[in-house]
């Protein structure tokens, strides 16, 4: 696969609210969108690096992946996603083929629009890794 930039970088916050006045007042970064994707009941925000993005992950119900992923690690760093420029069915296809655990098989629409699938952390030295089209 041909992977161009880190797209976003996934992180778990209990709230984006709170969390919020750090990545802008402190680091003097800019959230231009607040979204909330029903289907991995998380709500997300999005703040722009060059490049790359951050992903601010707020759990909007504690069955939530990121409810369950605060109660076990804290919050902090979740996952990074890497832009992929041949498609995520391709990558998954190579993923597979070289014996990568897939938590999705196909890809996905996630936050943003973009199709997106999810690598394992067992198979990817222990990320949690998401590939994304850019
Ligand atoms: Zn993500």
């Amino acid at each position: 696969m041909k992977i161009s930039h880190i797209e976003h970088l996934g992180i778990a916050v209990k709230s984006i609210e709170e969390a919020l006045p750090y990545y802008e007042n402190v680091l003097g970064l800019k959230c231009y969108n607040i979204e909330t994707v029903e289907d991995q009941k998380v709500r997300t925000a999005f703040l722009k690096v060059g490049d790359t993005k951050i992903e601010l992950l707020e759990p909007t119900c504690p069955e939530s992946t990121i409810a369950k992923f605060i109660e076990k690690k804290g919050v902090g760093v979740h996952h990074i996603a890497y832009a992929v420029e041949d498609g995520v069915a391709n990558a998954l296809a190579e993923c597979e083929e070289k014996g990568i655990q897939l938590i999705d098989k196909a890809p996905r629409k996630g936050a943003e629009g973009l199709n997106i699938a999810f690598l394992h952390p067992k198979s990817t030295q222990g990320v949690l890794t998401e590939l994304c089209e850019c």
